[in-house]
């Protein structure tokens, strides 16, 4: 039987990308808690640069706040100038970590089949994955997003079992819609969430791709947020720009209402 759709809670994550040292991270942890008590509804998390991870983690991972790396390297140690294991990020008290971002995937060549290894690896070191998935703006005019998103998540989720889908969401982030002011849609982000779901129910059943939280990114700010998160596949946000100042991360979980 597929899990109702009012069963999966909201979940808004804030992507730092590379900003704040580590006293703005502080003070944004502070202002976050002094909120959390009207964010009760919505599951929340922050992927801060690594080296706010502790900042950040000390303070929210207490509240039940996620704190995320935003990147980290599939193998358990090595000769990997720059990278981090995921156990490196679990030891600096990250509960999960953002993988295959579009930035990552255009700017530093990450593959799907480097994320294969990355999301068992993630799981493996008690690490929940949001894997990021999303055409380019060619690639959606020339027709072909529903086959890219297919091939992202198919090849990307290669390395787990049905069991492990429940640990991992899906962030759908059209590379169009990122940093520049353009969103999608609701119409049209949730007939990508909708295929989505269903590439996901087509590799690991229809109970385990209902349970499966898929995010919206892309220019989500405070003002058109609730439009997007009232669709039905949409089931909250990775959230760039607009994440760094606490009031608009804020008010975009805040537009993350409980199903009904
Ligand atoms: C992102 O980088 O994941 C993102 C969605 O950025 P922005 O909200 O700034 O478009």
């Amino acid at each position: 039987m597929s899990e109702p759709v009012d069963a999966r809670t909201l979940y808004v994550a804030g992507n730092w990308k590379m900003h704040k040292l580590r006293a703005e991270a502080r003070a944004f942890a502070d202002a976050l808690e002094a909120r959390i008590d009207e964010l009760d509804e919505v599951d929340l998390a922050i992927a801060p640069p690594f080296t706010c991870l502790t900042e950040v983690a000390d303070v929210l991972v207490p509240l039940g706040v996620g704190v995320l790396g935003q990147t980290a390297h599939a193998a358990p140690a090595g000769a990997f100038t720059g990278e981090v294991t995921m156990a490196m990020l679990a030891d600096a008290g990250a509960t999960g970590v953002l993988l295959g971002h579009s930035e990552r995937r255009q700017l530093f060549g990450e593959t799907d089949d480097a994320l294969a290894e990355k999301v068992p690896a993630a799981l493996a070191a008690g690490l929940e994955p949001i894997l990021c998935v999303g055409e380019t703006e060619a690639e959606r005019e020339a027709g072909e997003t529903e086959t890219r998103l297919e091939r992202q998540v198919a090849r990307g989720l290669a390395g787990i079992a049905a069991a492990q889908l429940a640990d991992v969401t899906v962030a759908y982030e059209p590379v169009w819609a990122i940093g520049t002011g353009r969103t999608a849609t609701p119409e049209l982000a949730q007939a990508a969430h909708a295929h989505i779901r269903a590439v996901l129910a087509g590799l690991f059943g229809d109970e385990a791709a209902q349970a499966v939280r898929i995010q919206y990114g892309g220019s989500v700010k405070p003002d058109n947020a609730a439009e997007l998160f009232a669709q039905p596949d949409i089931d909250g946000g990775l959230i760039g720009g607009a994440s760094l100042a606490v009031d608009d991360f804020a008010a975009i979980a805040a537009a993350a209402a409980p199903r009904s």
